[in-house]
């Protein structure tokens, strides 16, 4: 039993910024590290824009301003903090 509590707790690694901040995968979950809005785009639609929670933002264009600023956007610059140990 113990191993099944364990694993509803592990995280889920963002998709975006690549920690592990997700509760549960394609949840709308909001990654507290770089802003992204978890609405299970992934690697095979990375480049397209869904209008959806994300807006005009691709989940190329997030991890782009990631990679350059620490945020999946400069407007969501304020929001993020730094990931924790136990999330890398
Ligand atoms: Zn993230």
């Amino acid at each position: 039993m113990t191993q099944d509590i364990k694993s509803v707790v592990s995280r889920f690694r963002c998709p975006c910024c690549g920690y592990k901040t997700l509760q549960a995968p394609n949840a709308m979950g909001l990654c507290p590290v770089c802003w992204w809005e978890d609405d299970g785009q992934e690697d095979f639609d990375a480049s397209d824009v869904r209008l959806t929670v994300n807006g005009q933002l691709s989940l190329q264009q997030a991890r782009n301003y990631y990679t350059l600023i620490g945020a999946a956007h400069p407007r969501f610059l304020p929001y993020v903090r730094k990931p924790q140990v136990t999330e890398r």
